[in-house]
């Protein structure tokens, strides 16, 4: 038989029609992630999703995609029977004898989501529990054991051995859609995992130096929006921005709050394009005091060029826990390859304290409002990001 897995959500605070929704949405994100592996069904219970796998997907493969969906705050392995204490101590038996060493302790743990079924929980446990003491030989630990062999009973039972993780948060989509600045940086691919992981759709815009579209395409800033999106494989969209205009405007201006204004510049172009995309947000990879840019002076003259709300999940991280989970989501190794960042060009002495009032002046030498009209006009180069294979669900 096909493997299978039980798959639980925190339900924490989910009612009524939000709660469907969110199921839903959820059974959808699984199926959209899992598609290129195969044919797999993908139900929804009452309060429970299962996935059955197709004999070819590996199951390595299949784990750490499940892994990596919000949403999800656990899934197992599972092997289903129907209600009947025979069925179910033989399938205990079963995983018994592959998970239990005599030297080994363990306890058999029941909960009873359906109250239908005549037997306590405890009694399971009491009853499983001692045939696989008998076949196992090894010690009962109700407390802190090696391993709990967890059964479970809704319409049917559900027994596994082994629980897995998920990633948490909440189903892909189901908080709106943000907009995300997207640098080449570490911080900003990490910022976009973060709210994806609650439940943020998220589109990218990228302000960049390049030249002509195949050095667009195959900019490494493309292969970066894919690997954020790689564990969910939903289309999105990036929006490469070229900064060219901004440059040349600026070029006689040797000032001191360049920085200041280029940040402000992305951040009213980053606005008309979330409000075109119907985007609710601005995303950035900020956090204070990080560098010149990012004293909270500063960063509070850049917040007063959009009236969206921006969004810094990494405002209070450290750099190396920012790291760290660049490493996780694996786009570490890209962050750090070269790459010329528009940004990069203006910083050399930035002023940590802009004045408005300098900034103000910088914007009117260069008519600012003019300049992001005629960049978002003739300078914008949309990139749709999709995933080979279209989606294959079996709903509900
Ligand atoms: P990152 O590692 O994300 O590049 P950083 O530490 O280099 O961040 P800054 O360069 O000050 O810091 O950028 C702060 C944030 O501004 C970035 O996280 C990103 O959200 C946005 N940003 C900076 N440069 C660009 C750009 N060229 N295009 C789009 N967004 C940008
Ligand atoms: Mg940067």
């Amino acid at each position: 038989m096909a493997n299978q897995y039980i798959i639980h959500y925190a339900e924490l605070g989910l009612k009524g029609h939000n709660r469907i929704n969110f199921e839903r949405r959820l059974v959808s994100n699984i199926g959209t992630a899992l598609s290129d592996l195969g044919d797999f069904k993908v139900r929804r219970f009452h309060s429970y999703i299962m996935v059955a796998a197709p004999d070819e997907a590996p199951t390595s493969e299949i784990e750490h995609r499940l892994s990596r969906i919000p949403g999800i705050a656990y899934f197992a392995p599972t092997t289903v029977t129907p209600l009947d204490m025979a069925a179910m101590t033989e399938a205990a038996l079963d995983l018994a004898k592959d998970t239990i060493a005599p030297d080994m302790s363990f306890r058999v743990r029941t909960t009873r989501g359906n109250k239908q079924f005549p037997i306590k929980s405890t009694d399971v446990d009491r009853q499983i529990g001692g045939e696989v003491q008998d076949l196992t030989l090894a010690r009962v630990d109700l407390s802190n054991p090696d391993l709990t062999l967890s059964i479970q009973i809704y319409d049917k039972a559900y027994l596994f051995a082994q629980r897995i993780r998920g990633l948490g948060g909440l189903p892909l989509g189901s908080s709106g859609r943000v907009m995300a600045l997207f640098s080449g940086g570490i911080d900003s691919p990490v910022a976009a995992h973060l709210m994806m992981k609650r439940g943020c759709a998220v589109d990218f815009v990228h302000f960049h130096l390049l030249r002509g579209p195949e050095q667009i395409r195959n900019a490494k800033i493309v292969t970066m929006a894919r690997q954020v999106l790689s564990p969910h494989r939903t289309p999105s969209r990036l929006y490469m921005v070229s900064a060219a205009p901004f440059e040349v405007a600026m070029a006689l201006l040797d000032s001191r709050v360049a920085t200041v204004v280029f940040r402000r510049f992305i951040m009213r172009a980053a606005d008309k394009l979330a409000r075109h995309r119907r985007a609710q947000a601005l995303i950035t990879g900020e956090s204070v005091g990080q560098v010149a840019s990012q004293t909270l002076k500063n960063i509070n003259l850049i917040a007063q060029a959009t009236d969206l709300p921006i969004l810094r999940p990494l405002i209070a991280m450290d750099k190396l826990e920012i790291i760290s989970l660049a490493k996780k989501i694996e786009t570490y190794e890209l962050s750090i390859q070269p790459y010329k960042d528009p940004c990069s060009l203006h910083a050399r002495r930035p002023a940590t304290w802009a004045q408005l009032k300098d900034v103000l002046a910088v914007e009117e030498a260069i008519d600012v409002d003019a300049l992001v009209e005629e960049t978002l006009a003739n300078h914008v180069e949309e990139i749709r990001i999709v995933f080979d294979e279209a989606p294959r669900v079996f709903r509900q």
